[in-house]
């Protein structure tokens, strides 16, 4: 595990005390802490490592509050006796944002997971912001109702970790981002006040709309500790889609098609490479056949997935446009799922491909955006760079360079298994990543955020009086930096 070694511990802030502590226990209950003066102890390292174990804190203190007015209590306790914190949600975060630098008191939102209320008539659901993503989605189904928002991770990640990320996920391309679709938040600010500000409506130009604001924060801000989200319908009829083709020029020619043919029903158009079925095949699913059978895999795959009412005009419809990408040679082969477990099956090909290459080695993980064109040129190019330098291979420091990714949001990931944990290794893709996009006009963070993962790179995609004011607005909200520090500015 990597300790960033940027930094120093902020002189600011004091280290925990038995005073401190005896605090804490008269605002949770015993079993809603977790204190060991041993930071590196088996019970705190699930809460001091990220989930893709390349950074570690030293905290000792994880606090699991209920209870808004709790999270409001403790934070205003913090806040006066300049105790630094960290918010936790289900730590899935990609940006290390969640774990502590280091000895940062984390609060758990995981035990505030209440669902509050559903409008069964205009789909609004209002949560804790700890339920977890599939919990919502399954209690709004029952209405008849979809949360917008789908990720791998969703059996683990929060709603208010999902709000604080701004996460994107596989659905952005029909549903959008959730600037659009959260209504409402419950934030309480760093001197404990409680912003209940939890709108159902759908329009309220009522002045500022600071809720975005605390949207895609990363807890730098304040805790959000209830979320009201639009749902829309549930499809009645979902049907996925995998093709298999040679280029990425077939993929766009492919996409284009797809929202000429299918646009008031695609509702996803993901692809990988062909490296991404070796990571899965050998780490994630061994022994399991493809989908799609060929001598030799195809340079490309993309899944494309519709949602719509009526399951016979939804099949024909992509029955139409499956016959035209094969017989105009864009697409080489393709499957159709027939059911629910085979629709399960082909999303699962690409759901693995993040946790697959953990499985090689340290992992260093990518979401950039820019042009779709431009797209896999990147991991072309930083395959073709690395290679010249004889650091690309099985026996190499980076064991192997994958890019899959969001084609509709113009969202790739480019990920790479490392052979050893090394900060310094780390530093070099991510110099080349992030110059090759800021280069190209892209962002370097397209949905993880900054975190503490890309800190150094934030003027790469922001300019400096847009840093300027992002840092006054948080000084303004956090006078003493105690909400997340070391985080998004470093
Ligand atoms: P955490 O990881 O716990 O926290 C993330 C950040 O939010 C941290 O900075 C934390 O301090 C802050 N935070 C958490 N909860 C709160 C709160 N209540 N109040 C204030 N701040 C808070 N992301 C995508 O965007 N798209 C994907 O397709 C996607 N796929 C993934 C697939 C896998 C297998 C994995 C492991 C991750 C994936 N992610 C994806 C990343 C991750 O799941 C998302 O960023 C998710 O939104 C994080 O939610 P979380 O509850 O785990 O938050």
């Amino acid at each position: 595990v990597t300790k960033h070694p940027k930094f120093q511990r902020d002189a600011r802030f004091q280290a925990l005390n038995d005073t401190h502590l005896k605090y804490f226990q008269t605002v949770l209950e015993d079993n809603a802490i977790k204190y060991d003066k041993d930071s590196e102890s088996e019970e705190l390292a699930p809460y001091n490592t990220d989930w893709f174990n390349l950074y570690r804190g030293s905290s000792s203190l994880v606090l699991f509050p209920k209870e808004t007015s709790q999270v409001s209590s403790i934070l205003k306790y913090c806040n006066d006796n300049h105790l630094a914190v960290v918010p936790q949600g289900g730590n899935t975060g990609v940006s290390g944002g969640a774990t502590p630098v280091f000895d940062e008191v984390i609060i758990n939102m995981s035990r505030m997971n209440r669902i509050r209320k559903i409008d069964t008539v205009s789909g609004i659901a209002v949560a804790d912001a700890g339920v977890i993503l599939e919990s919502l989605d399954s209690a709004v189904s029952k209405n008849g109702y979809m949360v917008p928002l789908d990720l791998g991770a969703k059996g683990s990640c929060h709603i208010g970790g999902n709000v604080s990320t701004n996460a994107g996920g596989l659905r952005y391309l029909r549903y959008g981002s959730l600037h659009g679709s959260v209504l409402g938040l419950e934030v309480v600010l760093p001197d404990g006040t409680i912003l209940e500000n939890l709108s159902t409506l759908r329009k309220d130009n009522t002045g500022y709309d600071l809720k975005q604001l605390f949207i895609g924060a990363e807890g730098t801000l304040g805790i959000v500790t209830g979320v009201s989200i639009l749902t829309p319908q549930r499809a009645k009829s979902t049907n996925i889609a995998l093709i298999g083709l040679n280029s990425f020029e077939d993929i766009q020619k492919a996409f284009i098609q797809a929202k000429i043919d299918l646009s008031d029903i695609l509702s996803a158009f993901e692809f990988w490479d062909k490296d991404c079925i070796e990571v899965v095949s050998e780490k994630m699913m061994p022994g399991v056949q493809f989908p799609i059978a060929s001598e030799k895999p195809y340079e490309f795959y993309a899944l494309l997935e519709t949602q719509g009412s009526r399951r016979e005009h939804d099949e024909a419809k992509l029955e139409t446009y499956l016959t035209k990408l094969l017989e105009s040679n864009v697409a080489q082969d393709g499957v159709v799922s027939q059911d629910i477990k085979q629709t399960k099956q082909l999303w699962a090909w690409r759901e693995m491909i993040p946790e697959g290459i953990t499985k090689y080695g340290p992992a260093i993980t990518y979401d950039v955006s820019m042009d779709i064109p431009l797209l896999y040129k990147l991991v072309r190019d930083a395959r073709a760079h690395f290679s010249e330098k004889n650091m690309l291979g099985a026996d190499k420091d980076y064991v192997k360079l994958i890019g899959f990714g969001h084609v509709g949001d113009g969202n790739l990931h480019i990920m790479a298994a490392t052979n050893r944990n090394d900060y310094k290794l780390q530093k070099e893709l991510d110099e080349y990543v992030y110059s090759w996009a800021s280069k190209n006009r892209g962002s370097i963070s397209a949905e993880h955020g900054i975190g503490i993962s890309k800190i150094q790179y934030l003027n790469y995609s922001k300019k400096q009086p847009v840093i300027d004011l992002m840092q006054r607005l948080k000084k303004q909200i956090d006078p003493n930096g105690i909400m997340n520090p070391y985080k998004i500015f470093g």
